[in-house]
């Protein structure tokens, strides 16, 4: 069995000739040349995407195309790097590389992957670094066994795992990459007599019960494709079926792009095999520990809007926070706009429930996608420029209510205010369709410390004068859960309330514990209290020290 990695010493000849164009892929970790990265993308003011994960079993089909489709559409997800193993029954081929999907892959590379399971991965860092070397899926062989795995989400117990694993430093680099090696070592312990095809699935069963955390995995081996969803369902994952086969994917977009229906979500704690007679599942998990606790952020921000969750559309989900925005916080205006793109389906429903007529007072780039390098911090404040400019001629003279879906670290809606006033707006009243977004993701989200967090040290009027806004109000939790239209079927909220469903524990192996002067100490039950400190508190000293312009605090 051969696993294929990177673009040199190629065993497979149509490959090799695919590979070998300028698509090759780098041997050695990605460094950025100067530490500025201007990212024009909005990402400051949400969290950031997770990953995307799909995986198609379809004897006879182009599968390697269909995942390049998959990928394409789960795109958002993560942009970091991208990747794909293909088996034909027999060699598992695996191809990944930095970059987006169109960067990763094209005909020649894709025509050259040939066979009838896949799967397939777009990564947004977490636990281990943006490099080639962290890129997905994660391929080993072990004796007469191979496989590939791909996942979404982020172990909270990943130095524990290791350590009791007796793993040297260096020896994995990522919480994937130590469950693929944990699997692996399981599977060198079948017995050689073992070829019933069941074993990489034994070996799930006995690993995947050790992990704490956050996990959506795909996973395959010669003739099965393996979908997995941790007890609490963090992130999703979904079954599609096709005229020709079966397939996964982390958003229900995903199978509309390659033909597929939507069958149902992978159930919290389940295991589903793929494989040529049809699908089964396997539980391994305590039932006690089986509770979900779906990512409530992927309601309002980091799914699809043409995507289901919980048998809710979520753009219907977003214009219901608008609506009951508008409820809980009225407001005399003259127009109602979006932040584009995300703050524009809640402000649709805000206008639907006010009355306000609903304008575009922004600008969106549309050709922005890509970082580049700048040569200072000054260079950051262009970014915003980048990205949006703002509609001179349907702002001037107007009371505007601006409408976001959420606001992390708050420098970007501080510069996009500033420019509002600069065009003529008479009022801003900024409405934010979730609550104030207060505690670190450990579960798959890279948001950054604590001191980061806008709302993590300063009350609603602090934050109201940081950002130089007339009156600023944030739906509710209750109100966002009756959004979207599933409130009783569970959620995790722990970035809005601290209640982290899995512990986090004081040793977690991510660099946010140890960088930012934030040390974790734990109080009662599951929550996890950070303890901060305020010489991080950017946001908060520049919102101290700067001048009022609120008038009022919703
Ligand atoms: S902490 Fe927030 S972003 Fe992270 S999984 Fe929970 S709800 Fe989602």
């Amino acid at each position: 069995m051969i696993g294929l990695v990177g673009g040199s010493d190629l065993p497979n000849p149509p490959l090799a000739a695919a590979l070998s164009g300028a698509r090759s892929a780098p041997a050695t970790p990605v460094t950025p040349a100067t530490p500025v990265v201007l990212d024009p993308a909005p990402t400051e003011e949400t969290p950031g995407h997770e990953c995307g994960v799909f995986a198609v079993y379809a004897p006879a089909q182009p599968v390697s195309h269909l995942t390049y489709l998959g990928l394409y559409a789960l795109q958002h997800r993560g942009q970091e790097s991208a990747g794909m193993a293909v088996s034909d029954g027999h060699t598992i081929t695996v191809v990944k590389d930095m970059g987006l999907v169109s960067n990763v892959f094209d005909d020649k590379t894709l025509a050259a992957l040939t066979g009838h399971l896949a799967i397939g991965h777009s990564r947004y860092s977490t636990t281990g670094s943006s490099t080639w070397r962290n890129a997905q899926p994660f391929y080993r062989n072990v004796g007469d066994h191979s496989f590939a795995l791909a996942h979404n989400g982020n172990l909270v117990n990943t130095e524990e795992l290791a350590d009791e694993a007796g793993m040297l430093p260096g020896m994995v680099t990522s919480d994937s990459d130590l469950v693929a090696e944990l699997v692996a070592r399981e599977l060198a312990e079948e017995p050689e007599a073992s070829h019933d095809g069941r074993a990489l699935e034994r070996a799930l069963v006995k690993v995947l019960p050790r992990l704490k955390g956050a996990f959506s995995f795909v996973i395959m081996d010669e003739g099965h494709v393996i979908g997995v969803r941790d007890p609490h369902g963090f992130w999703p994952l979904c079954l599609g079926k096709s005229e020709h086969g079966w397939v996964l994917a982390s958003e229900t977009p995903a199978l509309d792009i390659v033909g597929a229906h939507f069958v149902r979500e992978i159930e919290p704690g389940e295991v589903l095999v793929i494989d040529a007679t049809g699908h089964r599942s396997v539980r391994p998990f305590d039932e006690r520990a089986v509770e979900p606790k779906l990512c409530l952020f992927e309601f309002v921000y980091f799914s699809r809007p043409d995507g289901r969750l919980y048998g809710q559309n979520v753009h219907q989900a977003r214009v219901r926070m608008g609506e009951l925005l508008a409820d809980q916080f009225p407001v005399d205006a003259d127009m109602v706009m979006g932040v584009p793109e995300s703050g524009i389906p809640a402000a649709e429903g805000y206008a639907r429930r006010s009355g306000i007529p609903q304008g575009q007072g922004l600008v969106k780039n549309r050709y922005i996608g890509r970082t580049f390098i700048a040569p200072n911090q000054e260079m950051r404040a262009l970014g915003v420029r980048m990205k949006l400019n703002p509609l001179r001629e349907n702002i001037a003279g107007k009371r505007l209510v601006v409408v976001d879906d959420s606001i992390v670290r708050g420098t970007t809606t501080r510069a996009m205010v500033s420019m509002l006033r600069e065009a003529g707006a008479r009022e801003v009243h900024m409405r934010i369709s979730s609550p104030p977004y207060k505690w670190p993701c450990y579960y798959g989200m890279d948001t950054g410390t604590r001191g980061e967090l806008l709302a993590a040290n300063l009350e609603i009027d602090e934050i109201r004068d940081y950002l130089g806004v007339d009156t600023l109000a944030y739906l509710t939790l209750d109100r966002l859960k009756v959004a979207t239209g599933a409130a009783g079927a569970g959620f995790c909220d722990a970035c809005l309330t601290g209640n982290y469903p899995v512990e986090v524990p004081v040793s977690l192996s991510k660099a946010v514990l140890e960088k930012s002067g934030c040390m974790p100490a734990r109080d009662a039950g599951s929550t996890l209290t950070l303890v901060f400190d305020e010489a991080a508190a950017l946001p908060a000293d520049a919102a101290r020290q700067g001048p009022s312009r609120g008038r009022s605090n919703e």
